[in-house]
C-alpha cells in the first residue's frame, strides 16, 4: 500500500500523461480509492493541468493592433 507521500509524488506523473508501469498506475489507482485526501489533491492537479491546457492566448495589445495597421497602409 502505498503512503500519501508517495501518491503525491507521483500524481504529478499520472494526471500529465507519463507512462506509469501497471503496478505503479493499480497502486496509486488503489491508494485513491481509499483515500479522499488524495482523491481531491489528484482532482485539483488534475483541474490545475486541464486549465493551463486550455488557457487561451493572452489578447492582443493595441499597440500590436497599430503596428499591423501601419504595415498594411504602408503597402497600399
Ligand atoms: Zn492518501
Amino acid at each position: 500500500m502505498l503512503k500519501c507521500k508517495e501518491v503525491v509524488e507521483k500524481a504529478d506523473a499520472l494526471v500529465d500523461g507519463t507512462p506509469l508501469s501497471w503496478r505503479e498506475r493499480f497502486a496509486l489507482r488503489l491508494h485513491l480509492m481509499m483515500c479522499h485526501h488524495c482523491r481531491r489533491y489528484v482532482r485539483q492537479l488534475q483541474s490545475l493541468v486541464a486549465s493551463l491546457r486550455n488557457r487561451t492566448p493572452p489578447p492582443v495589445s493595441d499597440d500590436q493592433v497599430s503596428k499591423v495597421m501601419n504595415q498594411l497602409d504602408s503597402k497600399s
